[in-house]
């Protein structure tokens, strides 16, 4: 609510702000978020996406390629050939590893290993496909997929730490009854809550604890930028929320999901 002070002195103009907006949401039009703020998607809406946006990559390599290639020609002959073998080559393996991606995560198996697919080349595909889905406006529903799809490669690899290994990352927006929900989850695991302000807070939590895995709680837009920076790094289980007030303010998980993430990694308390 703005406040002023008049008289001989110059106008004060004091604004008190509700809510404090993550950069993420800089463009925040202060209307209600479609669906109350929940982007619940299902993991095949990602893996559509991605596909899109290989096809582009690749279809825009294509085009460089054509462009440039009679002055690479003029550099050295066979050099165009050589790069549209390369480009042919790189084409199919990573068609191929798309292809092992979506059987692993539908399939019985999981048949790439950690670095070839979640702690890997998925959070690239990951960042790309977001800042596609963004131009094309279902940013939000496509990033909570991704999500979707980097959890249940995650959670199978039956990862467990001991207690004080693990850290829970929070964020500064949760609603009241939220946040006590999570610190109780927490303290009935023992694990340390850190609420992280902001994503390179994050970080540092992550660089001066040192933890064997995390438990993060974001927005997807958040949450997918968090993972590629960290997930590489650490094992991460990332839980989205809803925002049924806007962004940055009273945002609700799932508290059961929020426990179960907690105790795939470490058992309660006896
Ligand atoms: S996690 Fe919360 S505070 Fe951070 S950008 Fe998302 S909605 Fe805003």
């Amino acid at each position: 609510m703005p406040t002023s002070v008049r008289g001989s002195k110059a106008e004060l103009i004091h604004i008190e702000v509700d809510r404090r907006l993550g950069h993420e949401w800089d463009e925040w039009d202060g209307r209600p978020l479609p669906g109350l703020g929940d982007f619940s998607a299902p993991a095949g809406r990602f893996f559509r996406y991605a596909a899109l946006t290989m096809t582009a990559a690749m279809g825009a390599a294509c085009l460089l390629l054509f462009v440039l290639s009679p002055r690479l020609a003029a550099l050295w002959a066979p050099l165009p050939t050589a790069l549209w073998l390369g480009l042919a080559a790189f084409s199919l393996l990573s068609w191929l590893w798309f292809a092992l991606l979506i059987a692993s995560y539908y399939g019985r198996w999981l048949l790439l290993p950690e670095p070839l697919a979640e702690r890997g080349p998925f959070l690239r595909l990951m960042r790309w496909t977001s800042q596609v889905s963004r131009r094309l406006g279902v940013r939000d529903w496509v990033e909570h997929a991704a999500v979707e799809v980097y959890n249940g490669l995650a959670s199978r690899r039956g990862r467990k730490v001991g207690r004080g290994e693990l850290l829970v990352l929070i964020p500064r927006c949760l609603s009241k009854t939220t946040l006590d929900g999570v610190l109780e989850v927490a303290g009935r695991y023992e694990v340390p809550v850190f609420v992280a302000t902001r994503g390179q807070l994050a970080r540092r939590a992550i660089r001066e604890r040192r933890p064997r895995a995390v438990v993060a709680v974001a927005c997807e837009r958040d949450m997918v930028s968090g993972l590629h920076d960290v997930a590489a790094k650490v094992p991460v289980l990332g839980l989205t929320m809803r925002l049924p007030a806007g962004p940055c303010r009273d945002a609700v998980v799932d508290l059961e999901m929020f426990e179960r993430w907690v105790r795939s990694y470490v058992q309660p308390n006896a």
